[in-house]
């Protein structure tokens, strides 16, 4: 019989940059039974999810909730707004972008890669993804689209695969500057609930976003927030679609209800994570995020290790990406970190396989949490005898010291 409870022994350290550990009050809501998805109870369920999204998305245009991981958001962002051979802008930060680059090829569009330093893909080299996305690179490319045949530019606000962060609001005034009609589609999978986002403000088109990072849920569910832009695209955008066409799902989230069976008990936990997250104020959010980031930072700082991102103003709140010395593979050293202490670290994805490793920070953690982490890494290291400049564990803890978070408990 298969074993599904793989860690008896206290608990497992999930700090991969999502899935996220889920809390007990997610996991509480979400046993509840499952109900009619057509019944009474469920249209108000259906309208909070869908506003308390909106409020996450920083938006009040509608978003679309698909029973589906990450990549099926993507691949409605695309298909709801354009053509067969549509020019599209993809900027390549990382893993994640070169995975929806292969997909919108795959979807028939004309995908062109631009990465760093003006690179293309025959000339991009894996210092790019060490890098944020340059604005000034993207509205280069746009003045030079006369004919205006590009249609859309597409980044990622969080390159997961590298603690890498971009500032969308600049990608949008690039796009303003070249006065350029593109759409302007960002995948916040891992940033969204993290780090701040604002659908509106940054005049994004299409925004993606899943569950099992910031908001804390299992996999298995993704978003669309969409601009009207974005909705009047989808007007005359031909690419083939069904299950993911924005029109009907948006017409039955009016009443709260969908026009396929949604995943109810993910619903349950979204709407648990919502309220958590406005409870504590999604600034303080992403200050206790940005706190976490920086103690984690100063840790790698003092073992003597690279940090993935090469920008200090770029440092990903979600996850840090750690360099290995070129003799150690990291997925060996993360095998025996997890195989010696029940720690998963994330692994080193695409170009950067076996050079790095992630430590995740996202969610539903503590400084505690972090430490131990910290600490596992740390024995890791000496059991295959990488020599470390010094503890990165006492130099976190200063940092959480000198840097007290808000009280976690009301005084007694
Ligand atoms: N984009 C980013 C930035 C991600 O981090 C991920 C997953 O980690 C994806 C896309 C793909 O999402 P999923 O694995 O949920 O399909």
């Amino acid at each position: 019989m298969l074993k599904l409870d793989y860690h008896p022994s206290g608990r497992n350290f999930l700090q991969v940059p999502g899935p996220s550990p889920v809390p007990d009050r997610i996991l509480r809501a979400m046993s509840l039974p499952t109900i009619d998805h057509r019944g009474p109870e469920f249209g108000p369920l259906g309208l909070k999810v869908v506003a308390g999204l909106a409020a996450i998305f920083k938006t009040r245009q509608p978003v679309v909730i698909y029973p589906a991981s990450g990549t099926g958001a993507w691949e409605a962002a695309l298909s709801n707004t354009l053509s067969s051979g549509d020019h599209v802008l993809m900027y390549e930060t990382g893993q994640f972008a070169a995975l929806w680059i292969r997909m919108a090829r795959r979807l028939s569009l004309n995908a062109e890669v631009i990465g760093w330093n003006g690179s293309d893909e025959h000339t991009a080299q894996a210092e790019g993804w060490r890098h944020s996305v340059q604005p000034e690179v993207i509205e280069q490319r746009l003045r030079r689209d006369t004919a205006r045949q590009i249609k859309a530019v597409c980044i990622v606000h969080s390159e997961t695969s590298t603690g890498v962060i971009s500032d969308v609001l600049a990608v949008r005034r690039a796009i303003d500057n070249a006065q350029h009609p593109a759409l302007l589609m960002v995948d916040t999978i891992s940033g969204l609930a993290c780090t701040d986002y604002r659908h509106d403000e940054w005049g994004v088109d299409v925004s993606i976003s899943g569950s099992q990072k910031g908001l804390m849920l299992p996999p298995g569910m993704s978003f669309n927030a969409v601009s009207p832009r974005a909705l009047a695209a989808a007007g005359t955008a031909r690419l083939p679609r069904s299950y993911w066409a924005w029109d009907e799902i948006i017409a039955m989230n009016k009443d709260g209800y969908f026009p396929y069976t949604p995943n109810t008990n993910l619903l349950y936990g979204l709407s648990e994570a919502i309220d958590m997250l406005l409870e504590e104020g999604l600034d303080n959010v992403f200050a206790r995020h940005e706190r976490w980031a920086r103690g984690v930072r100063a840790a790698v700082e003092a073992w003597g290790l690279p940090i993935q991102c090469a920008e200090p103003r770029a440092h990903s709140p979600v996850l840090t990406g750690v360099m290995t010395p070129a003799e150690i593979n990291a997925d060996r050293l993360r095998r025996l970190i997890y195989e010696r202490f029940d720690l998963s670290l994330g692994t080193g994805l695409g170009k950067v396989a076996g050079r790095m490793f992630r430590i995740g920070h996202l969610g539903n953690s503590n400084d505690l949490t972090l430490l131990a982490t910290l600490a596992g890494c740390e024995m890791g290291f000496k059991l295959i005898k990488v020599p470390l400049s010094a503890s990165g564990v006492q130099s976190a803890m200063a940092y959480f010291e000198s840097h007290p978070a808000p009280m976690l408990k009301p005084a007694v």
